[in-house]
């Protein structure tokens, strides 16, 4: 019998979430992030499920190539842009885009041969400080871009938030993306193309950030990282469901401890139930005791340390729980983006970080398995 611990995917729930984006853009075309496996829940699934999108994002070519093997027609836009010669000249043939960030990648497309024209995102780094050209470059790069023979007349414009989940205009971090969107918007001024800036917290909470095209990710996924709003208060449904079940139940004494390191002692004589699922498979070694489960579809508290691949539960409210009964790690019921918050990080990197071993099934009306 395999062992209990599932991810499944929810390819309606993927499409509910998408359509409830455009809908909150309803002038906005949607490129679909599926970078990183599609935050784990399984590249290949995601770009089947979602073939409506308007466009793919992906950080790497190695994510294109992926995407190419599946479905051709589609744009699909790397993230990171060409490296180097061979890049640039695998995008121009199979129809890829590039995120264009540094005048450097200028070099790659100016001594690019003859042959099919490179869509160009051109990012502009209104101040996060990660990829992206600065402001006072933009219009020597622009223009270097609409002068390249290898480069597709229509160069699109882009930037990206570093702070849109933070929606208290009064804090720090709530004033930045105003002051993004102000610096993007004189910067581009005058300049011809379409324009993108929104992630899922700007498409959710920065209606004045939508321009032409959004940039979703972990919304479509069900998550939000909008300051403690989980994605299900924007109607968003989770499309990862991790669930296992219960291996072994066993009555402790008061006094005992549970686990390595005997980090959590027992109050008094109880039960424990012992759950197929650890940091081997991408569950956080350092959620705290306390931070809740779903036995039964009712949250029963983790007791101890995470190991590798089990862990424990406090069965005192459910004394009659059994080996067997169902265990949800995170899902409906449990947002992912609640049980990331006890473990200190955000639901990306929960789903980001569900291991190999973790099978995937892929649930839906279209699903096709696997
Ligand atoms: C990852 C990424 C996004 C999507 O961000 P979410 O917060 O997941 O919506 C959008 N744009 C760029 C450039 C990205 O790298």
């Amino acid at each position: 019998m395999p062992r209990p611990l599932i991810a499944t995917i929810d390819t309606d729930a993927l499409r509910h979430n998408a359509a409830l984006l455009r809908a909150r853009a309803p002038r906005s075309r949607l490129m679909a992030m599926v970078k990183a496996d599609a935050y784990g829940h399984g590249l290949e699934q995601v770009v089947r499920a979602l073939a409506h999108a308007d466009a793919f994002g992906v950080a790497a070519l190695s994510e294109a190539r992926r995407i190419r093997d599946i479905c051709c027609t589609t744009p699909v836009v790397v993230m990171a842009g060409p490296i180097d010669a061979d890049d640039v000249a695998w995008m121009r043939q199979h129809a890829v885009g590039a995120v264009i960030h540094d005048a450097g990648q200028l070099a790659l497309l100016e001594q690019a041969p003859d042959g099919p024209p490179l869509q160009c995102w051109l990012k502009i780094d209104t101040g996060m400080h990660r990829l992206g050209v600065a402001p006072e470059e933009v219009r020597s790069v622009h223009a270097r871009l609409a002068a390249c023979a290898a480069v597709h007349p229509d160069v699109v414009l882009m930037t990206h938030f570093a702070s849109s989940d933070a929606t208290d205009l009064h804090t720090r971090n709530g004033a930045m993306t105003l002051r993004q969107l102000r610096t993007f918007e004189e910067t581009v001024a005058g300049l011809p193309g379409v324009r993108s800036l929104a992630n899922s917290a700007a498409v959710l909470e920065w209606p004045q950030t939508h321009a032409d095209w959004i940039r979703p990710g972990g919304a479509l996924y069900g998550m939000s990282v909008v300051e403690s709003r989980p994605g299900p208060e924007y109607g968003l449904r989770a499309v990862m469901q991790l669930d296992s079940a219960l291996l072994a139940v066993k009555q402790v004494r008061g006094g005992e401890r549970i686990g390595y390191s005997g980090l959590w002692e027992a109050p008094q004589d109880m039960p424990v139930g012992i759950v197929a699922a650890g940091y081997g498979d991408g569950y956080p070694r350092g959620m705290p005791s306390g931070a809740p489960v779903l036995l039964n579809g009712r949250p029963v508290p983790l007791v101890g340390r995470v190991s590798m691949d089990l862990l424990a539960l406090d069965l005192r409210t459910q004394p009659q729980a059994q080996a067997g009964d169902p265990v949800r790690l995170w899902g409906d019921g449990l947002a992912v983006d609640r049980v990331a918050a006890d473990a200190g990080t955000i639901g990306y990197a929960l789903t980001c970080a569900v291991t190999a071993r973790v099978p995937k099934r892929c649930v839906g009306s279209d699903a096709q398995g696997g």
